[in-house]
């Protein structure tokens, strides 16, 4: 197909676009196409006057009376509810705190200590190292003798869950390439032989419709600065099933997680709700910044989300294969709809970084995972297929005349 056609059928999918209108609520620098959403969302135009809104009416003013006035207290509970819809959870299982790393440590712990007559904990090789250092952490901290299986290959992972394991913690889209895994089937098969499974949804929420409740999922957790838009560091959700509320208790006993802080006993007393999974006192301005962000899944399904996000990411390959980078790149991330996140990985067989570096100084906001991927994360409230387009082009330019082998795009930087 030739360029200018591809150029119309962008124009066309944009001009019938049922989500166009989302792209307005968000702040984007001009000239820059940003496929990073996955990695840190974007600002909100609503955010400075709502952080505002928090920083003077409520902290300046309110001061301390805020905790009840501007129901700060009550911010775990509140952002959880618009979370919960996104992931299939009832409210009360959901809730919002810490990073999604600590959230890994409680319910890993929590579901060690509920499945404990077992000692084998499963994940994959290829899992996030944050998911795999907590593991290693947990095991190493515990000292119970838990053996950890790692899966180098996803097809092995039906047959590495056994009679044997205890715990099954996966990330249901890949960081790298973008698979994603059967949620229902895994866990489905995991229960079966009597193990517990921890879903990371990093790349989940927000992206494509998960149903926990549904699968019978036993524990979750996710991150609030991707395709949440949260904001840097915001705090991370966790959901712990019905059935495992006021049994399963994870060990970072702080005061949140009492059953009544304020109360201030001498001894612990845990929570029976989700409220055994806080710890200590929420950061208000990161979860004010969350909530407002979770405001515009009011108007919005995530279903919609997904079926332009699959279009998206199929216009994505269609203008690589037409622009003839088939040869130089490939593509890492699966084909089938059902088995894919909302990202496509290109890998490339050079210095991928550098080709990342050359983009970003074009405009083209994606980023680079080592050794070989180049990710470029679709977010269907604000990406344009005329943005797949253009970045594309740019990236058949880099390629054609070489640009990436500039010595200034090869330099790392501490974030890549
Ligand atoms: C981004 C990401 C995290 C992030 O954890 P933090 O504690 O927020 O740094 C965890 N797991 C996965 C799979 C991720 O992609």
């Amino acid at each position: 197909m030739s360029v200018e056609l591809l150029q119309s059928k962008a124009a066309d999918f944009d001009a019938v676009d049922p989500l166009s209108s989302f792209r307005s609520r968000f702040q984007l620098p001009e000239g820059v196409i940003y496929f990073d959403g996955n990695s840190l969302g974007p600002m909100l135009k609503s955010m400075p006057e709502r952080i505002s809104k928090t920083l003077h009416d409520e902290w300046a003013t309110g001061l301390i009376r805020s905790w009840n006035d501007a129901d700060w207290i009550n911010l775990p509970e509140t952002v959880a509810a618009k979370i919960a819809p996104l992931i299939g959870a009832k409210p009360e299982c959901v809730t919002v705190t810490d990073s999604t790393s600590v959230n890994i440590f409680k319910v890993l712990c929590a579901a060690l200590v509920l499945n404990k007559g077992r000692k084998r904990i499963v994940s994959e090789k290829n899992n996030f190292p944050t998911d795999l250092y907590l593991v290693e952490g947990v095991r190493d901290f515990l000292q119970r003798g838990h053996e950890v299986c790692l899966v180098e290959d996803d097809l092995e992972l039906f047959d590495s869950i056994t009679h044997e394991t205890a715990v099954v913690l996966l990330t249901h889209v890949d960081f790298r390439t973008g698979r994603m895994l059967d949620m229902e089937a895994l866990t489905k098969h995991a229960h079966g032989h009597g193990a517990l499974v921890i879903w990371d949804l990093a790349h989940s929420a927000g992206a494509l419709p998960v149903h926990l409740d549904e699968v019978g999922a036993d524990f979750a957790v996710g991150c609030g600065y991707k395709y949440l838009n949260g904001g840097p560091g915001a705090p991370s959700f966790v959901y712990v099933n019905e059935e495992h509320l006021g049994s399963a208790w994870q060990p970072l006993t702080g005061w949140f997680s009492h059953k009544t802080p304020f109360a201030f006993d001498h001894s612990y007393e845990p929570n029976q709700s989700i409220k055994q999974f806080l710890c200590g006192t929420p950061p208000v301005l990161s979860m004010v910044a969350l909530d407002e962000s979770l405001k515009l899944w009011r108007d919005v399904r995530i279903e919609d989300v997904r079926n332009k996000s699959l279009k998206l990411a199929e216009f994505f390959l269609e203008c690589v294969s037409a622009s003839g980078l088939d040869d130089e790149f490939s593509i890492a991330t699966p084909l089938e709809h059902k088995d894919r996140g909302s990202q496509i990985s290109l890998r490339f067989q050079g210095d991928g970084y550098a080709v990342m570096q050359a983009l970003i100084a074009r405009g083209v906001i994606g980023d680079f995972r080592d050794p070989d991927i180049l990710r470029f994360g679709f977010a269907p409230l604000y990406n344009t297929f005329g943005e797949i387009f253009r970045a594309v082009q740019h990236l058949k330019e880099i390629i054609e005349i070489g640009e990436w082998q500039q010595a200034r795009f090869m330099e790392r930087k501490a974030v890549t």
